[in-house]
């Protein structure tokens, strides 16, 4: 029996276009459900189409109490790719003030442990498991997690602090409208304050071992939580839609816990293959109103 509202049609999150190809099925880890991974024709960006009711998803996320679990399991990992990243990209031009520092999908607080031990003085998180949240806040009371669904311009207009760096990192595949969170990041971005997303590498090459090796039936897309697919021109069409100018864009090296993304896929007969590809893909994009107001005069 089809349960009813259980899944809902969308149109593409880039353009606003509804026409798309097919590009293979997707079977849930989490269920029986088997999902359409779909390209717009006009713009490219792969999506699922149709995907589980956005408010279903939302309430998902909010009460899965093995959230907890995973971010202490993952806390050391992610304090050495915040560490990685803040360094790398973030803090070039960034030293020597006050620095405020936002973890958009923070977990229990592993990366904003990182940006604490990198010298940012004012700390938050967004995360919108509520008991992760709360975990975060009792044991590592170093900077506030709140409850704030990054998509949702109403709870977002309501924050007051602006920041110096906003890391968005392997959570834009998740949301129900990238679209939004990457406008509601930069509005909550200061002036010249960068933008560090970083998202798994769903390019066309990937996509076509995956359908080669007929990978797709272990729920390789995870279509009931990675209901966006990104490469590089997308994440930055994305990116320059909202007029940030972009200033790192490509793969992302280095960090083991990356390249462990898409290596899974290969792990299930105990092989390892090695793929020349990375894993993860990253864009780092500033704010730059100012620079933009002075072009256009
Ligand atoms: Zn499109």
């Amino acid at each position: 029996m089809i349960e009813k509202n259980k899944f809902e049609t969308v149109i593409c999150n880039l353009c606003g276009k509804d026409d798309y190809n097919v590009i293979c099925k997707s079977h849930s880890k989490y269920s029986r459900d088997i999902f359409n991974v779909v390209q717009c024709k006009n713009c490219g960006l792969i999506y699922i189409n149709p995907r589980l009711n956005t408010q279903k998803s939302i309430e998902g996320y909010k009460e899965d109490k093995k959230t907890i679990e995973y971010y202490n399991h993952l806390w050391n990992k992610r304090v050495n790719e915040g560490t990685f990243l803040i360094k790398k990209y973030l803090l070039k031009n960034n030293t020597g003030k006050d620095l405020a520092f936002l973890d958009v999908g923070a977990g229990t607080g592993a990366m904003m442990y990182s940006a604490k031990k990198l010298g940012f003085t004012t700390i938050r998180g967004f995360e919108l498991n509520t008991l992760a949240a709360e975990h975060g806040n009792n044991r590592h009371p170093y900077g506030k997690i709140s409850n704030i669904d990054i998509c949702n311009s109403k709870q977002v207009s309501k924050v007051n602090e602006r920041f110096d760096v906003i890391l968005c990192h392997h959570t834009l595949e998740h949301v129900y409208d990238p679209d939004s969170a990457i406008k509601n990041m930069k509005f909550l971005l200061k002036e010249r304050g960068l933008l560090c997303i970083s998202v798994p590498n769903t390019d066309f090459f990937i996509m076509q071992m995956i359908k080669f090796f007929r990978l797709d039936s272990k729920g390789v897309f995870d279509p009931s939580a990675h209901i966006f697919h990104f490469t590089s021109k997308i994440l930055d069409l994305f990116l320059k839609k909202h007029k940030l100018k972009i200033i790192v864009s490509g793969p992302l090296f280095k960090t083991k816990g990356h390249l462990n993304t898409f290596s899974q896929i290969f792990n299930n007969k105990q092989k390892k293959i090695f793929l020349p590809i990375t894993c993860s893909i990253i864009t780092v994009a500033q704010k730059n109103t100012v620079n933009n107001l002075t072009k256009r005069s």
